[in-house]
Order: structure tokens, then C-alpha cells, then sequence
């Protein structure tokens, strides 16, 4: 996680990441420019398409795979601490991208690390867990070509994290993820035992696994893929890949949605009404008044509401380059483009939470809830 004091970006899963320019990432923490491989992908998804996954650690070896035909995973999760938001949306998306490409798909419920962490307890996150499995599934989430489990119930996760303790001091736990208590090094391992658990011999052994995530999470990546190696000769693991995405502004124009601050985010379980007024009261790139913009034209490169349209709510890339030209034109205004937003974002919220209504028995089935 932390960076030393002269390195320009801070990754760390638990705290604030702080990245300037993306750029830096290259260099500072070794990561591969995913813009190089975007072109060899056979049927690329938006997020690769418009730039919004930017990084990536030895994707070539899934992407071989993948125009091979043969076997290799997807893995990713969620911390189950609330509803799912547009953050969590995008990674579930990558999941179920890559499982409609033919990958074996997991899906953990890390609600180990919601205790160690944010201390939710297995009563409180269950119920959580229920909501966010259903989400996943009104996504599209295939759960017959898919594992989905919670942390503290896969034992076999939980194994893999007592041979990891052995493999790793606690120096290196301070070097990758700062100083910190045990219960989250602890949950760093359950996590390695989850990116690692798609090779285990009852899913059909070693393969190579893409772990789709936000960048703030590339450190359990770096532990992983060393952890992969040390324990090589016992498991025959392959180190595991990775694509990362960019972190979403804020609504309210700050670097990064935030759950300290309700009006920089929303959840796909708020009332379409509620998500409306805070898509209203949003932050814009657009200028002081309606002369100025029709003049100098708006700013999309900071603006949320251009970046929730690109990465989430509109399919065609060519209605994304035209929403870009006409914003730095001038052409388009906050407000129009404000309620245009309005609208896509609450229909489809409507359609999502009808859809997942339906779903939540089936969720609460998959994670063996009453
Ligand atoms: S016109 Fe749209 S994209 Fe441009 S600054 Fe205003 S809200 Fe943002």
C-alpha cells in the first residue's frame, strides 16, 4: 500500500488512495499499461474500449488463454459493508464480461475482512451479502458457471491462508500494506486464499486467473502473485493476472466516491428519486454561466456526470466521442445534459431493482441463508 513520502500516488485497500495521474502507476508500483493490449482482445468490453481499465499485471497470459479456448478463472468480490454502488458495479460487470467469455467465475463475500476491518459482525454482513448476491445476479451473473461464497464459510480458503502465514513475515506485511493490525494481514491472506482458490484440484487445478479491480486493490495482488510462487512446488499455482480500473469521482467533484459523504455517490437500492436529486445537485466541468460554456465549451476530462454515462450507462461508444465533442463545444449544457443523465440513470435503476426483487431468494439459497 503506502507509498514512500516522494512517490506521487498512495494504493491502499483500507485507507485513501490518492492518485494524481495515472501514469505514475506505471512506474511507481511496476503496473503494465493495459492500452498496449486493449487491440488483441477479441470482443473488448466498454471499460477497455474507452480507457476506464488502464492497467494490468500479466493479462497476455489470460488473453492467450483465452483465444486459445482453454481453461482460466475470473475472480473478484465484494467487502460487504453496504449496497451495491457504482464502484462495485463496475468490477461485478468485469465478472460477468469475462464469464460470458468462457471463464470459471468466483465471486467471494469478503466478510472476513468486513470485521477485520470495518467490525461487522457474520450476522450483520450476511444480511448484507444477500442484497449484494442478488444484485450480481440481475446483472447477469450465471451462478451454474459460477462460485459465489462467503470467506468465513469456504473453508478451503481459509486453509489456504494457514500455509500463506508460513510463507510470508511480517515485514513484508508492513512493506506492501503499511502498519497495521493483525486481524487485517490476517484478511489480506484470506484474500490470497480466495484469488488462488479457482486453482485448487476440485475446480480443476491450475489455470490462469484474471482478477478484475479497482487499482486501490493492487496490493493483495502483489501478495498473491508472490504467495504464488513461494508455494508453486506444492500447488502448481500460475501467478494470478490482473486488469485494473480507475477510481470514479465523487457526484460531488471530489477524487473519489466516498460513503462519508452521501451526495458523492449513490446506490442502485436508493429510491430512483433520491438518485435523481443527487444527479441534480452534482458537480460538472461546465463553466460560471450559460455564455461562458456556449463560448469556451465544458471541462468532461473532471466531470462526474460524463464519467458515469462513459463507464456505466451508455453502450454506444460513438453517443460517448459525440457527448465529449459537443461538451467541449459548447453545444451542450450542464442542465440538458444533467437531466438526459437523470433519466438513463433512474431507468435503469427502476429495471435493475425490479429485476433484483426477484433474485433475493435465489441469493439467499446460493449463500445457504434461512
Ligand atoms: S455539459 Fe455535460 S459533460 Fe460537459 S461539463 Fe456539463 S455536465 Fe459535464
Amino acid at each position: 500500500m503506502a507509498a514512500a513520502a516522494d512517490k506521487k500516488s498512495v494504493l491502499d485497500p483500507w485507507g485513501a488512495t490518492v492518485v494524481d495521474d495515472y501514469n505514475h502507476l506505471y512506474e511507481e508500483f511496476g503496473i503494465q499499461k493495459f492500452d498496449d493490449l486493449c487491440s488483441k482482445v477479441p470482443n473488448p468490453n466498454m471499460y477497455m474500449r474507452r480507457g476506464v481499465i488502464f492497467g494490468h499485471r500479466d493479462f497476455d497470459r489470460v488473453l492467450e488463454t483465452m483465444k486459445q479456448g482453454d481453461d482460466f478463472a475470473v475472480m473478484s468480490g465484494i467487502k460487504p459493508t453496504g449496497e451495491f454502488h457504482l464502484g462495485t458495479l463496475m468490477t461485478a460487470k468485469e465478472i460477468i464480461y469475462f464469464q460470458q467469455q468462457g471463464a470459471q467465475a468466483f465471486y467471494s463475500i469478503a466478510d472476513i475482512e468486513a470485521y477485520e476491518d470495518n467490525r461487522l459482525s457474520f450476522d450483520e454482513t450476511e444480511k448484507i451479502a444477500v442484497g449484494n448476491v442478488a444484485d450480481l445476479l440481475a446483472l447477469g451473473f450465471d451462478p451454474k458457471r459460477g462460485h459465489i461464497y462467503r470467506q468465513y464459510k469456504e473453508l478451503r480458503v481459509r486453509d489456504l491462508a494457514v500455509h500463506f502465514g508460513a510463507g510470508v513475515t511480517l515485514a513484508t506485511m508492513k512493506a506492501i500494506y503499511g502498519e497495521r493490525h493483525i486481524g487485517l494481514y490476517l484478511s489480506a491472506l484470506i484474500q490470497a486464499g480466495d484469488i488462488l482458490l479457482p486453482q485448487l484440484k476440485d475446480f480443476g487445478g491450475p489455470k490462469p486467473t484474471v482478477v478484475p479491480v479497482g487499482v486501490d486493490q493492487d496490493a493483495h495482488l502483489r501478495l498473491t502473485r508472490d504467495l504464488a510462487n513461494k508455494f508453486r512446488r506444492k500447488f502448481k499455482f500460475i501467478a494470478p493476472s490482473s486488469t485494473y480500473h480507475k477510481i470514479l469521482k465523487g457526484l460531488d467533484g471530489s477524487p473519489k466516491m466516498s460513503k462519508r459523504n452521501p451526495m458523492s455517490y449513490f446506490t442502485l437500492n436508493e429510491t430512483p428519486k433520491a438518485i435523481g436529486k443527487k444527479i441534480a445537485c452534482a458537480f460538472t466541468g461546465g463553466r460560471a454561466t450559460v455564455d461562458e460554456q456556449k463560448k469556451l465549451g465544458g471541462v468532461p476530462e473532471i466531470c462526474p456526470i460524463y464519467e458515469i454515462e462513459m463507464c456505466h450507462f451508455v453502450e454506444d461508444d460513438n453517443d460517448v466521442v459525440e457527448t465529449y465533442k459537443c461538451c467541449k463545444c459548447g453545444s451542450l449544457l450542464c442542465g440538458e445534459h444533467k437531466a438526459r443523465t437523470k433519466q438513463i440513470v433512474m431507468k435503469f435503476v427502476e429495471e435493475h431493482q425490479r429485476k433484483r426483487e426477484k433474485l433475493v431468494d435465489q441469493a439467499r439459497e446460493i449463500l445457504g441463508v434461512n
